[in-house]
């Protein structure tokens, strides 16, 4: 369901991108008919589809909105109305919030019942090292979420306590107004105000909750890290998200990984990318390096006659793929430098290698 924000409006209304606002009209119409909710009853699918159809009817309809909607997607909407778009995981939980804000949350919530809804998910980064990505580890992470009131269960009411008829709609849990309507002017029943379209309200509401059935809470979680994870990697943890509305799924929890960059090691993929510096009589002669890995040493063989910026490669010593299993290599740039300072010694040395080297 992730990265689903973007679900083509056109499409789920079923015209074209260059439909008449006539023809979006009418497709809005003839589809709405077959699951409204006066028609389907309250089926969850339904009533789910209507929602859908409703809101990509409200951005299309609009001339405005249509514009930004073309040229920007739904994020463009959302700028205009002052809502992050990028915050939402799935596209129903936009439709959630949409018709949460537009209709009070409780358009389908009539006839005395208590809708149930999944708790959202929700996601969090981690940072962790180098090491920990490659070899796996054992975090601790905190959240902060909403979560299920335990005091109440979630219903929130004081234990051992009742709903009681709503006496604005006398329990039906729909008041009667007139109403502008997509379908035409209607008197048409609207959800409750006061009890929300249950036809109930609530006695004596938790005090622990305050009657919303969800806390606040701080949760301390062991996490598994594989090895091999790297950057922007994902762990998702089931039920350790939000919790449920009167007694819906949890959600689930992302934990998005970060890698912090290491001081000697460039990540490319499975391979670890480092450079050594060497002076140019030990590039000529060759010679013998310890290289520093992430699990231990490991002897580097610079051969006679290295050659600056040459990269040789440690095999198998890298990082192991997602999961474990195997290792990439370590790539080693050889960089080589021209001694500037030489005793005098040296310098006769050199000297002599310059003479013998003319004379060959
Ligand atoms: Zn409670
Ligand atoms: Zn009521």
């Amino acid at each position: 369901m992730r990265n689903e924000i973007d679900r083509d409006l056109y499409e789920i209304l079923g015209v074209g991108r260059s439909a008449s606002a006539e023809e979006i009209k009418r497709a809005y119409r003839k589809k709405a008919r077959e699951c409204h909710p006066d028609v389907a009853g309250h089926d969850p699918g339904s009533e789910y589809k209507f929602k859908e159809l409703t809101f990509a009817y409200e951005i299309l309809s609009d001339p405005d909105k249509r514009r930004d909607y073309d040229a920007f997607g739904l994020r463009g909407i959302g700028r205009d109305a002052g809502i992050d778009f990028g915050g939402f995981t799935s596209f129903s939980d936009l439709i959630d919030m949409f018709f949460g804000d537009a209709f009070g949350g409780t358009v389908f919530r009539g006839g005395g019942r208590r809708t149930r809804a999944r708790g959202r998910d929700i996601q969090t980064t981690l940072t962790i090292s180098l090491s920990e990505a490659a070899w796996g580890a054992d975090k601790q992470i905190e959240t902060e979420k909403l979560a299920q009131c335990e005091e109440c269960g979630g219903t929130g009411m004081m234990p051992g306590t009742r709903m009681s008829r709503c006496d604005t709609c006398a329990g039906s849990g729909q008041v009667r107004s007139t109403r502008q309507s997509l379908f035409g002017t209607f008197i048409s029943s609207t959800p409750c105000p006061k009890c929300k379209g249950r036809g109930e309200v609530i006695t004596e509401p938790c005090r622990q909750c305050n009657g919303g059935g969800r806390r606040w809470v701080t949760e301390t979680l062991e996490l598994k890290i594989p090895p091999g994870v790297d950057r922007g990697d994902s762990l998702r943890l089931r039920g350790k998200g939000e919790g449920g509305l009167n007694g819906g799924a949890t959600g689930d929890l992302f934990v998005v990984l970060d890698v912090e960059s290491h001081p000697v090691f460039e990540r490319d993929g499975k391979d670890l990318l480092t450079a050594v510096e060497i002076d140019m009589v030990e590039a000529a002669l060759g010679t013998e390096l310890e290289i520093k890995s992430l699990d231990g040493d490991y002897k580097l063989k610079i051969n006679p006659g290295t050659q600056p910026g040459q990269v040789l490669k440690v095999k198998g010593k890298g990082i192991p793929e997602r999961g474990g299993g195997r290792r990439g290599d370590i790539l080693v740039r050889v960089d080589v430098s021209v001694t500037s300072k030489l005793n005098s010694e040296q310098k006769r040395l050199l000297e002599q290698l310059r003479a013998a080297r003319k004379g060959k």
